[in-house]
């Protein structure tokens, strides 16, 4: 064959140099596209093969990474199907150089360049990114096939000619361009494989080529070479998620965990092995992690792969929000990863899949909850956050869940949701008729008022974790008729849920304005409101309470984010005094002076109580304290 000399046919004039530009960040994925086409040709002659259209010798398939520092070469190499000089002209010219230009009509249609960096495939051409000169040498598997050498500088023009090589299959050689030669190094070519190329089907061998010209003599005055071939295979061309289920033993999926995360110490808690193949096709094994408070380290682990190419980890428009938590591996070739992302949300199989995981994982918990009840209630504390956040976010997963979602009290006892209505639902029913359920956000800090509440034969939850404060509203709305939440600590108990029978204050009605002045003049803050009210002379003399309501809506301010309005606003914090306590009695008795005194040590207390008692006002409380001893 004579050398040719050809002219690619592309409408867009000076491509290259904007590829290159908006491609920058993301150049690395020229060595994912070049090795996954060296993958398809390998698994075409497979194919071929089994097909009887082949009838040589497959052998073992490999494909060979290899650089040369000296040279500035990576050469990708594969002993799949090879290419004629008529198909290289074909497949590479035109269908790589069209692929490209597509890209280029893309980018100019989108708004936003990173729409469409790096989730374009850009094929063979993505080589250009980092060389300025692209080799190929390729012999096809067909009978009598001649080699053929195609070579070309990234402008549009190409030359073909005879090759070189013997045996079947293909070589990409790049001679890589000044700005890339970072890609030049062990270091970073082992990355970018660890990346890509882990769990490719077919075998990828990964070496350096040791330098030619010897740098210097080693101790017995032999030449030393630059660098030394290494040859290693770097992949697991069997990973777990392509296995059926009933092949995996327990330590088989925690094995795979460990290979997807080398650096993560903790065992996921369980897995769910995701294969379906209609109407989509998906593969996967997603794990439960142990869920900690910070959210937002734990997410983006979910890796998602097109048959075994590792595409991207941000599945955010794929996977439900909720389940960014989870770890593991999604493989579908179902999924489009070559537009953009406005396009990935409004694609009706996205949907799907999203759907689908929502159900297998909604599945999956009620399964263990069903058959190891105890078991579920071990884990809760570690996917009870979990759960929580699927079901304030995603509808379908809350009306499974809804079922095995648990309430834990401060006994350290658990209740479904069901459960938990039922027990309460008699006592804790007040005389309009809600269902009060008493719970709290932080039992340490609020003992008192729990012992209180205990006192009556009330119950109080444990709702002390970062999504509560909306789960408190998710419980109101879906959790039973009438139910209603109020922290423990949000009035005296006797106000939390109010009953029928009256207790009849023994102040008259002169002394209880004489109590509210004589409070109110010796707590002197403006933040506070004295109410003298008619409790039983057993309960505390005074009490400070938040507000059920405003705090909520001040908690939920700080949670989402911005301050807003009742964000701004102060706390402001009611005194319940008890006008039926002796005490109170007492200090309307008294002289002023002792009056105000004794009034200041009973609010004092009741600051103390619940931590609020701080700075310059703890310590006149602990001076009068020591005086009156
Ligand atoms: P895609 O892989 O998406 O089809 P590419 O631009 O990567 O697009 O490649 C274009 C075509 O060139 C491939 O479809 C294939 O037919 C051919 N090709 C590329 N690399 C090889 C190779 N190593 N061996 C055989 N054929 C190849």
């Amino acid at each position: 064959m004579s050398t040719e000399k050809g002219t690619i046919s592309i409408h867009t004039e000076n491509i290259f140099p904007v590829i290159k530009k908006f491609l920058y960040s993301d150049n690395e994925i020229f060595l994912r596209e070049l090795v996954s086409n060296a993958v398809d040709a390998s698994q075409k002659i497979k194919r071929l093969s089994s097909l009887g259209q082949f009838n040589g010798e497959v052998g073992e398939l490999i494909v060979d990474v290899r650089f040369d520092e000296e040279a500035k070469t990576i050469t990708i190499s594969d002993n799949g199907i090879g290419m004629t000089a008529d198909e290289i002209k074909k497949y590479i010219n035109q269908i790589a150089f069209s692929g490209a230009t597509e890209f280029m009509e893309k980018f100019k249609e989108a708004n936003d360049a990173n729409e469409i960096i790096g989730r374009f495939g850009l094929g063979f051409y993505s080589a250009f990114m980092v060389a300025d000169k692209v080799e190929i040498d390729s012999l096809s598997y067909q009978d009598g096939a001649e080699a053929a050498h195609w070579v070309c500088d990234g402008s549009t023009s190409y030359e073909i000619s005879t090759g070189t090589r013997t045996t079947r299959g293909t070589d990409v050689i790049l001679h890589i361009n000044e700005d890339s030669k970072e890609f030049l190094s062990q270091f970073r070519l082992q990355e970018i494989l660890d990346k890509y190329a882990k769990f490719l089907p077919v075998k990828v061998r990964f070496g350096t080529k040791s330098s030619s010209e010897p740098d210097g003599e080693d101790e017995e005055g032999k030449p030393k070479y630059k660098s030394v071939e290494v040859d290693n295979i770097i992949n697991n061309t069997n990973p777990a998620w392509t296995k059926a289920p009933s092949e995996l033993t327990d330590e088989d999926y925690l094995a795979f965990y460990r290979e997807l995360y080398p650096n993560t110490f903790d065992e996921p808690l369980f897995w769910i092995h995701l294969n379906v193949d209609y109407p989509f096709n998906l593969t996967g094994i997603l794990y439960f992690p142990k869920i900690k408070n910070e959210l937002e380290i734990q997410r983006n682990k979910i890796k998602l792969y097109s048959r075994q190419v590792f595409i991207t980890d941000e599945v955010k428009d794929i996977v439900p929000e909720y389940l960014m938590l989870l770890h593991g591996v999604i493989d579908s070739p179902d999924i489009p990863l070559n537009v953009s992302r406005s396009f990935l949300q409004a694609d009706g199989n996205v949907k799907k899949i999203s759907n689908y995981i929502t159900k297998k994982v909604a599945d999956k918990l009620q399964e263990i909850f069903k058959t190891d009840r105890k078991g579920f209630e071990e884990k809760w504390n570690d996917i009870g956050l979990f759960i929580k956040y699927g079901m304030l976010s995603e509808e379908k997963f809350a009306e499974k869940a809804n079922e095995f979602c648990l309430l834990k009290n401060t006994e350290g006892e658990n209740y479904t949701i069901k459960e938990y209505y039922e027990k309460v639902k008699d006592i804790q029913a007040d005389k309009y008729g809600n269902i009060v359920y008493l719970y709290t956000s932080d039992a340490a800090q609020q003992d008192g008022f729990i012992s209180n509440a205990k006192a009556k034969g009330y119950e109080v939850l444990v709702l002390d974790g970062p999504l509560d404060t909306h789960f408190t509203s998710y419980l109101e709305q879906k959790g039973g008729e009438k139910v209603q939440l109020k922290r423990v600590d949000s009035d005296v108990v006797d106000k939390l849920i109010q009953k029928d029978e009256k207790i009849e204050l023994t102040l008259s009605e002169e002394e209880s304005k004489k109590a509210t002045d004589l409070f109110t003049k010796a707590i002197s803050r403006t933040d506070m409101n004295v109410n003298v009210e008619a409790l039983a002379a057993d309960e505390l003399p005074v009490s400070v309470t938040l507000d059920e309501f405003m705090r909520r809506m001040k908690d939920m301010a700080k949670t989402g984010g911005g301050m807003g309005f009742y964000g701004n606003l102060p706390d402001n914090y009611k005194v319940t005094v008890n006008g039926n306590h002796p005490l109170v009695k007492r200090i309307i008795e008294s002289s002023e002076e002792e009056g105000e005194k004794l009034a200041k040590q009973a609010f004092d207390l009741a600051l103390l109580s619940r931590g609020l008692l701080t700075g310059a006002d703890l310590t006149s409380f602990v001076k009068r304290s020591v005086e009156m001893i």
